[in-house]
């Protein structure tokens, strides 16, 4: 079959490095900004990465994959693209975005996934913003490695509002590592929400994705939200495991292997399609939220001015014409 658009390019492309089993490539890219469709919490989506080496066994983001010719779940996880030129493709994109639109950064991969700690895409990124203002930007990661930034988030959030998503699914680091092979310890992402927080930064935590039957129970997200108010994180949520046809591909398989007696019972949950409604999913946002009301935490990012709009006009930042 011939090889179109992105999977064309993807299989041109130049071969950065290649560390175990992980081979890195850089792709050219045309568009940084991706707009989202109508009803998400942001409006534009921004991923320096495509493919993503923690290799999560529930990752939701095979599937955006597919269409650049990653069928087998386990290339995404081992082919890693970084896309090339994108600080100067954000500041001419920024021009054409009105300072109000959300911009999330990692909603497909990971921006701090071990790849970042080699090409430094993110980081690249975030000095635009440092130069930007007025911008309301988030960040999703479950990598410790966004401390390594600190001072230039702080600069970010100076002149922007920037909250920053950490997720951690479990304490448990056996469970943790049997699910998240390559992502960093449930301990060192506390660790990061930690210095997060004491720099003043806004920061909250997500046990992403709730797993029925495995991290969904009361104790577990008790001992999450503990964990969080602990490190300093000012809000917490979650939901449950959604699970395309490209992840079942890899997690049904994990689940025979790992939690058998659970593999009939998730068949029958996700049986009728790929996100879970009902009864499960109104249980499951009535106990999150007494997580948060037990634990003093808040449901979303708290909205603040940053340093630098202090004694400005708002006119100034918001021009009307
Ligand atoms: S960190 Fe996120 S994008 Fe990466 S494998 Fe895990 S779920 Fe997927």
């Amino acid at each position: 079959m011939a090889l179109v658009g992105i999977a064309k390019l993807a299989s041109q492309s130049e071969l950065l490095e290649a560390k175990r089993q992980v081979q890195y490539f850089e792709i050219p890219s045309r568009s940084i900004l991706n707009r989202t469709k109508p009803g998400m919490p942001f409006h534009w989506t921004i991923n320096p990465y495509r493919g993503c080496e923690f290799g999560c066994k529930y990752c939701y983001a095979r599937y955006t994959h597919e269409f650049m010719g990653m069928e087998d779940g386990r290339e995404f996880e081992s082919r890693i693209y970084a896309k090339a030129a994108t600080p100067e493709i954000l500041r001419r994109e920024l021009r054409g975005t009105p300072r109000d639109d959300a911009i999330a950064i990692g909603t497909a991969t990971d921006p701090y996934q071990p790849a970042e700690r080699r090409f430094g895409r993110t980081r690249a990124l975030l000095e635009v913003f440092a130069q930007e203002k007025g911008r309301r930007v988030s960040i999703t990661t479950k990598s410790d490695l966004v401390a390594r930034d600190l001072d230039l988030l702080r600069e970010v959030a100076r002149r922007n509002v920037l909250s920053i998503n950490v997720t951690i699914t479990t304490l448990n680091r056996r469970l943790a590592r049997m699910m998240e092979p390559r992502a960093p310890r449930p301990d060192l992402r506390l660790a990061a929400v930690r210095a997060l927080s004491e720099a003043g930064l806004c920061v909250g935590v997500y046990p992403n994705p709730i797993l029925p039957m495995i991290t969904d129970s009361e104790r577990s997200l008790d001992a999450l939200a503990a964990a969080a108010c602990h490190a300093g994180a000012q809000y917490f949520g979650g939901g449950p495991l959604f699970l395309m046809p490209s992840a079942k591909k890899i997690f049904f398989p994990f689940l025979d292997e790992r939690f058998p007696k659970l593999a009939e019972s998730y068949s029958k949950l996700y049986a009728g399609g790929a996100y879970l409604g009902g009864a499960y999913k109104a249980q499951l946002r009535e106990r999150v939220a007494r997580m948060r009301e037990r634990h003093g935490l808040g449901s979303a990012p708290v909205e603040y001015r940053p340093e630098l709009w202090e004694g400005e006009e708002q006119g100034t930042l918001f021009p009307l014409h």
